[in-house]
């Protein structure tokens, strides 16, 4: 019918069994930290409800009521909490059966939002007095688990740690179970930064016991003491290094999504030939020319040039002249007799979203967050 014609032909394939084994890695590398995968932004454009689901142990209730998981699912691959941002990607998460701890990172936005975060045993961040507020006038405060962030440098959103500490001396009722705080700079190996912000988190004066959690996936990656009781894998989840050096080789991520369009025309140019929008890419000799069939409108980045490759057959081939809103053309010199239909890949496998992301001017994060296209899921 008219919806299917009006479908794009991208295809987003999301491997399950990829992501499962990120967050082991992320777990044998925290040493038992636990993890909140992190999974905002409909998981960093994976699909939430289908990660958390793949990253949950499907329980069967023993006659003794212990939990076990099922499916072979092994136990370091099942995440211990989740992490969003806002009160409606926890909700869905929670309707959808999720039974884990759900940390939502902005906290409320309203008072209303600060009941149902309650009611539905959410564990709000609270970074402003305003969130604050709500939750000391509140009266059944029994259930709440409230984070406190604090801002140790990232400038971004938290108390000040000497704030944070006068507000957790208070002693305003309100239930502390967590402390936490998120770097600027854990992606720069050499830089200092992170180990001035774990000394300002570290300023923080309280007598309550509560939980720590400092790292992204780049702490986790290069700053071991940043571990404490609970980590906050992001991007290494999705098989991206968010650090600004190669991983050592002993710590393998597997690419999680790939990204697909068909070839809808090759074509025979001839030397002299411009391609595209300004003509900017002059072929060389006579070539043949694919063109495939997704543009900015999907995702793609319209900065792309020569210097960027998609895969076709797993062999590299340079995008050439100007991305269009629904297609690009490549140079397939290196690939013979191409045919339409093919499946060329903009990231994946052969094409790392990493690459992409650097010839981009941009990062993995935004390249994940921004491809459409129809999700698949696969478990390999
Ligand atoms: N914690 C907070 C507060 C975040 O905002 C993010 C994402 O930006 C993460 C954890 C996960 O970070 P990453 O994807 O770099 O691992």
């Amino acid at each position: 019918g008219h919806s299917t014609q009006n479908r794009r032909s991208v295809t987003i394939t999301v491997n399950l069994g990829a992501l499962r084994r990120n967050l082991a890695t992320a777990r044998e590398l925290s040493a038992g930290s636990r993890q909140f995968a992190t999974i905002k932004a409909d998981a960093y454009g994976h699909g939430a409800v289908e990660v958390a689901h793949a990253l949950s142990a499907r329980t069967i209730k023993r006659r003794y009521g212990v939990p076990i998981a099922a499916d072979n699912q092994p136990m370091d691959a099942v995440a211990d909490g989740f992490a969003v941002v806002t009160l409606g990607e926890a909700l869905e998460l929670r309707h959808s059966g999720i039974k884990q701890p759900i940390l939502v990172l902005q906290g409320p936005q309203t008072p209303d939002a600060a009941s149902q975060m309650l009611r539905h045993q959410l564990w709000p961040v609270i970074h402003d007095s305003y969130q604050y507020e709500w939750y000391r006038q509140h009266t059944s405060r029994d259930k709440l688990r409230a984070w406190m962030k604090v801002d140790t440098g990232m400038g971004r959103l938290g108390f000040e740690p000497a704030e944070a500490s006068r507000i957790l001396a208070s002693q305003d009722g309100i239930t502390w179970s967590g402390l936490m705080t998120h770097f600027a700079c854990a992606d720069e190996t050499g830089s200092a930064f992170t180990e001035q912000q774990v000394a300002a988190f570290g300023t923080v004066q309280t007598d309550l016991p509560l939980e720590r959690s400092l790292a992204n996936s780049a702490a986790i990656l290069a700053w071991p003491q940043t571990r404490a009781d609970w980590a906050r894998p992001g991007i290494m989840l999705y098989g991206c290094n968010p650090l600004d050096r190669s991983l050592p080789q002993e710590t393998v991520l597997s690419p999680v999504m790939t990204v697909q369009a068909p070839v809808i025309s090759v074509k025979a140019m001839k030397r002299g030939a411009g391609i595209g929008y300004a003509q900017s890419w002059i072929c060389p000799e006579d070539i043949s020319v694919a063109y495939v069939g997704m543009g900015y409108r999907d995702g793609v980045p319209r900065v792309l040039d020569g210097s960027a490759t998609v895969a076709v057959r797993g062999i590299r081939c340079p995008i050439i002249g100007r991305v269009s809103m629904d297609s690009f053309a490549i140079d397939v010199r290196q690939v013979p007799e191409v045919s339409v239909g093919e499946p060329v890949e903009l990231f994946g496998e052969t094409a790392s979203v990493d690459d992409l992301a650097k010839a981009a001017g941009t990062i993995s994060y935004e390249l994940l967050t921004s491809v459409r296209g129809k999700r698949v899921y696969i478990d390999q």
